[in-house]
């Protein structure tokens, strides 16, 4: 900005907080891949990082097989053999030439050669072809995941105090971000219970989003203010603008701490019910936080972001480690381990195939249902790692029961083959259900039946019930809607009568604003990120049950989300 005025721009505050750091902006990521034109001097470079992602996605097919040959999945193995195989098929390796020729960035060569090929052999009706365009399919798709995650390494560049701008960040590169020393998010796009907000949150990173950041793209980084609790985003901030957001920042700071000496209170209503108020956590990093945050557990382990730290597909070792140290942090404290819930926003697993409509396609738990080497990966780890402790698995997205069925024997099923060989095993094993998809909802009755457990994730289930895109910061999203706190009514009675416990780790539970409303619907443990605890519990210890329960019966009889917030 050549005048170096003051800019104030309002928009949607995603994650509250003030930040104050130097802004710079982080190119648009490569949903469809950018066409670069490169320097031939710059073609050896591309070609290294090419051959970068052929060696990992080398090594991840062979922890594959060998993970396959090892439980007798022959056929399984032999597919992986003939990926690797391709791996020095001239359809792949011909992409180092093309990128001496065209000189275009790799992503940009190696998509025109695949798409050549599936020209060519989509035709030929040949069962053989098809198969082959099946594996062609599948391995560039790996291959590209890898070209991906380096590309991403960018981020690690970031200096420290910065806030990313961009028309988007993706939670993958939220999380690099942050490793980075990243202190705000300011976007274009990104809706309140998007992943990378749910991120934000978790880490107490204020995040502004419907900021159109276009006008105001400059080279060097420049200093910015976020306020995450106006949605204001100021450019060039002037000194007294400065002063006021650095006394604004202390005072945060000393609430904050006024609320940590609060955490360890109980959480008991007034007239004497127990509400269990759980953290959300994403990482083991996470768990540093739980002992202050006076956590009764982890009602929620967001498994799926363990690929956030890792290129590759984590092997059943690696990850049983980090299950491990988690359950043994925790001590005492119940632990609910999220299988993958990848695809939706979250398409950061390798080989993870990119859809049309990711938020209806092959999620969560249908992705696990389809990829069962992965789901078997991921039960064993588990398994292992909780020898000696109770075992809480929580599936996602389940729409229907005989996921549910599928799902609960495939982790029997690996259950019993460790006991056969005299592998240490849970003291508890607990099934539950995400409940977050309407049809879950209307069937909870019956869905109750078949798991041990219900968490209700009001994210999605406010984002299919309500068709709602819970990313998009215009988006109608109201998770306090009558029709969702009807369902959430409607599962926990379902929960009762079936003697089965429920949670809700939505991000409705980090509002202190709806902790009574949630308890008269009937939830009796709520799960969000740490630092909401305390003003959680302190919500608990201001109310009774018996106006919890007449606040949800007028609020479930609102016509409107308008009423139900002028209730509120
Ligand atoms: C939810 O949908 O409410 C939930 C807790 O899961 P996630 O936000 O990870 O989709
Ligand atoms: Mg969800």
């Amino acid at each position: 900005m050549a005048d170096q005025e003051e800019i104030i721009l309002n928009g949607a505050a995603l994650c509250d907080g003030i930040a104050i750091g130097s802004g710079h902006f982080l190119k648009p990521i490569e949903d469809t891949v950018p066409e670069i034109k490169i320097r031939t001097s710059d073609a050896e470079t591309e070609i290294e990082r090419y051959r970068s992602a052929l060696e990992s996605s080398r090594e991840e097919l062979l922890g594959l097989q060998h993970y396959m040959a090892r439980e007798g999945g022959d056929e399984a193995a032999g597919i992986i053999d003939t990926h690797i195989q391709m791996l020095e098929d001239p359809i792949i390796t011909q992409v180092e030439d093309r990128i001496r020729n065209q000189l275009q960035n790799t992503e940009t060569v190696f998509r025109s050669v695949i798409n050549e090929y599936e020209d060519q052999f989509s035709k030929i009706t040949d069962t053989y072809f098809q198969q082959r365009l099946v594996d062609v399919r599948d391995l560039s798709q790996r291959i590209m995941w890898h070209l991906r995650a380096r590309h991403k390494k960018e981020l690690d560049a970031l200096p420290k105090n910065s806030i990313l701008l961009s028309d988007e960040i993706v939670p993958s590169d939220a999380a690099e971000a942050l490793r980075s020393g990243a202190m705000g998010f300011v976007t274009h796009l990104g809706g309140a219970t998007s992943h990378t907000a749910l991120i934000a949150k978790s880490k107490g990173v204020p995040f502004v989003a419907d900021i159109d950041l276009q006008s105001y793209i400059e080279d060097g980084p420049f200093t910015m203010v976020v306020d995450g609790f106006d949605g204001k985003v100021i450019l060039h901030p002037t000194k007294e603008t400065l002063t006021k957001y650095q006394a604004l920042q202390k005072t945060l700071q000393s609430q904050v701490k006024k609320a940590q000496e609060s955490a360890h209170l109980p959480s008991d209503t007034i007239d004497g019910l127990k509400i269990n108020v759980m953290a959300n956590i994403e990482c083991i990093e996470d768990m540093t936080q739980i002992a202050a945050s006076g956590a009764a557990g982890i009602g929620l382990f967001r498994s799926e972001y363990l690929f956030l730290q890792e290129e590759s597909a984590m092997s059943e070792e690696r990850q049983s480690k980090v299950y491990k140290r988690i359950l043994e942090i925790a001590g005492d404290l119940p632990v609910t381990f999220r299988l993958f819930d990848v695809g939706g926003d979250k398409d950061f697993c390798p080989t993870f195939v990119p859809q049309a409509n990711p938020a209806l396609g092959c999620r969560a738990i249908r992705f696990l249902l389809q990829r069962p080497e992965i789901f078997r990966i991921q039960a064993r780890a588990l398994l292992r790692a909780s020898s000696g402790f109770n075992l809480r698995i929580l599936l996602p997205l389940v729409s229907d029961i005989d996921e549910l069925k599928q799902a609960t024997l495939l982790i029997q099923i690996e259950q019993e083959r460790l006991r056969k060989k005299g592998v240490g095993l849970p003291l508890k094993l607990s099934i539950g259900a995400m409940m977050e998809v309407p049809s879950a909802i209307v069937m909870s009755d019956l869905m109750a039946k078949e798991c041990d457990f219900f968490s209700i994730g009001t994210n999605d289930l406010t984002q299919y019930a309500l068709a709602t895109d819970r990313s998009d910061p215009r988006s109608n999203f109201e998770p306090a809607h009558p029709s969702i706190l009807r369902m959430i009514h409607r599962t926990s009675q379902a929960a009762d009568s079936h003697h089965i416990p429920i949670s809700l780790c939505g991000d409705m539970a980090a509002d202190p604003k709806f902790t009574p409303l949630l308890i008269g619907l009937g939830v009796r443990t709520l799960s969000c990120p740490p630092r909401y605890i305390p003003a959680i519990k302190e919500a608990v210890r201001s109310t009774t049950l018996t106006d919890a329960q007449d606040l949800a019966k007028k609020a479930m009889a609102c016509p409107t989300y308008k009423d139900v917030q002028s209730l509120l």
